[in-house]
C-alpha cells in the first residue's frame, strides 16, 4: 500500500526526547525557547512563539490583533476547517470568498467586494504550501487598513519572490503567520504550532495569551535568585507546547532543507510522468513562488468521477484524498450566523469535487511514483 504521507522521524528525534526526559524539565522551557530561536533563523522573523497547534495559533493571532465579536474576517472556504473555526473561537465572523483555480489560493480580485464596515482582517491561506498572492493582498489590506494573518499551516520552507529576493513564508509579510506541526504537514512534533511576527508588542501579547496571561514564565521563576510573584494582566489560555515536542521540532528543523529538496525531486518525477497526459492538470509554481510541495493536487477532467478514480487507485494499493474541503458545505457552517458567504464559491467547490491529492512523502521512491502514475494512465 502506498500511503498519502509518512512522517520522517528517526534516531535523532528519539535521542532528543530522551535528553528532555532525563533533564527533568518536560513542559514549556529551554527546548521551547531554543526551538523558537531556530524558527526565527529559518523564517527571518524577529519573534517566534510556540503553541500547542496551528488552530490555537490562529485563535491567538486574532485575539492579539483585538479581533472579536461583531468583526468580520475575510478568508476562503476552500481550506481545512480549522481556519474558519479559529475565527469563530475568537467570536468573529468568517466571510468566505472564492479561490483562483490554478493556485487553489484566495483570489485577491474578489477581496474588495467582500469588504464592509465590519471587516477587520484578511486571513489568507498558503494552501498546500503554495504561497498565496501576498503582494496583492497586502496592497488591499493597506488601502482599507485591515490586518493580515497568514495561515501558513502547510507552508514551512516555502518561499516567495519579494522585491527581487526570495524570502521565506513566515517572515512574516503580514502581521502574523501561523504554522502547524501536525504529521500531515512536512515537519512534525506530533502536534504543535508556531506564530511568527516582526512586532515586539504582538510578541508580548501572544506570550501572555498562550500561558494564562501570566507575566513571568515558570522557567524564570525557577531560575530566579530571589522570590518573584507573578501577575495576570489579562485572561489567557493554556496553549503551551511541551519541551518534549520542541526537542523533536529542533531535530526536524535541521532536516527541513533536505526534506524540501527531496520533495522537489518527487514533484519532478510526477511531472515527467504526468505532464504529457492530455486529461490531467498538474499543480505549478508561479514565477514568484517556490512551494514546499506539502501536497500534490491533481485536477481531473470533467468526464472522470472523483470517487471512481479514488476507488480505482485504492484497489491498486494507492491511497488518495479528495481535493481540499469547503467549509461552507459542512453542516457546522450551514448555520447562517456562523459565516457570511460574500459571493459564488464555484471555483472552491470545483476544486473540492474535481481534484484529488496523490501520495507525496520523502521516503517515496521513483518506483512508488511510477506505480501511481501507471495506475492513473491505465485509468
Ligand atoms: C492543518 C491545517 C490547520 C490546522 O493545524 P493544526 O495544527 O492541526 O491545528 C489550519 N489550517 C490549514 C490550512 C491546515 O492545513
Amino acid at each position: 500500500m502506498i500511503p498519502m504521507t509518512k512522517p520522517l522521524l528517526g534516531k535523532e528525534e528519539q535521542q532528543a526526547i530522551q535528553r528532555v526526559l532525563q533533564s527533568g524539565w518536560v513542559t514549556q522551557g529551554p527546548e521551547v525557547e531554543a526551538f523558537e530561536q531556530d524558527f526565527c533563523s529559518l523564517t527571518g522573523s524577529k519573534n517566534a512563539i510556540a503553541v500547542s497547534n496551528c488552530t490555537t495559533a490562529l485563535h491567538l493571532a486574532l485575539l492579539a490583533l483585538n479581533i472579536g465579536p461583531g468583526d468580520e474576517v475575510i478568508t476562503v472556504s476552500h481550506t481545512f476547517i480549522a481556519t474558519a473555526n479559529a475565527i469563530i473561537h475568537a467570536g468573529a465572523t468568517p466571510v468566505f470568498i472564492d479561490i483562483d483555480p490554478t493556485s487553489y489560493n484566495m483570489n485577491p480580485d474578489l477581496i474588495e467586494a467582500a469588504i464592509t464596515d465590519r471587516t477587520r482582517a484578511i486571513l489568507c491561506v498558503h494552501q498546500m504550501g503554495m504561497p498565496c498572492d501576498l503582494d496583492a493582498i497586502l496592497n488591499i489590506a493597506r488601502k482599507f487598513e485591515l490586518k493580515v494573518i497568514e495561515d501558513a499551516a502547510c507552508a514551512i520552507g516555502s518561499e516567495i519572490l519579494w522585491k527581487n529576493h526570495w524570502e521565506p513564508i513566515g517572515k512574516p509579510h503580514g502581521d502574523i503567520a501561523c504554522f502547524s506541526f501536525h504529521p500531515r504537514k512536512i515537519l512534525t512534533t506530533g502536534d504543535g504550532g508556531m506564530l511568527t511576527t516582526q512586532s515586539d508588542e504582538l510578541d508580548k501579547r501572544l506570550r501572555l495569551l498562550r500561558h494564562q496571561g501570566m507575566s513571568v514564565s515558570d522557567r524564570t521563576r525557577h531560575q530566579a535568585q530571589e522570590v518573584i510573584f507573578e501577575s495576570y494582566p489579562l485572561i489567557g489560555y493554556n496553549y503551551r507546547l511541551t519541551d518534549i515536542q520542541a526537542a523533536i521540532g529542533r531535530v526536524q528543523l535541521s532536516r527541513l532543507p533536505g526534506m524540501i529538496e527531496r520533495r522537489q525531486l518527487i514533484y519532478q518525477w510526477y511531472e515527467e510522468e504526468l505532464q504529457q497526459h492530455p486529461k490531467f492538470t498538474l499543480p505549478i509554481n508561479q514565477s514568484w513562488t517556490r512551494t514546499n510541495w506539502q501536497s500534490f493536487c491533481l485536477k481531473l477532467p470533467p468526464e472522470l468521477k472523483q470517487k471512481q478514480v479514488m476507488n480505482y487507485l485504492l484497489k491498486q494499493g494507492i491511497s488518495s484524498r479528495r481535493g481540499i474541503m469547503n467549509c461552507h458545505l459542512e453542516a457546522a457552517y450551514q448555520e447562517k450566523e456562523n459565516c457570511r458567504i460574500s459571493q459564488t464559491l464555484f471555483q472552491s467547490e470545483q476544486a473540492q469535487q474535481k481534484s484529488i491529492l496523490l501520495p507525496f512523502y520523502g521516503q517515496m521512491s521513483r518506483e512508488d511514483v511510477s506505480q501511481v502514475c501507471q495506475a492513473l494512465n491505465r485509468l
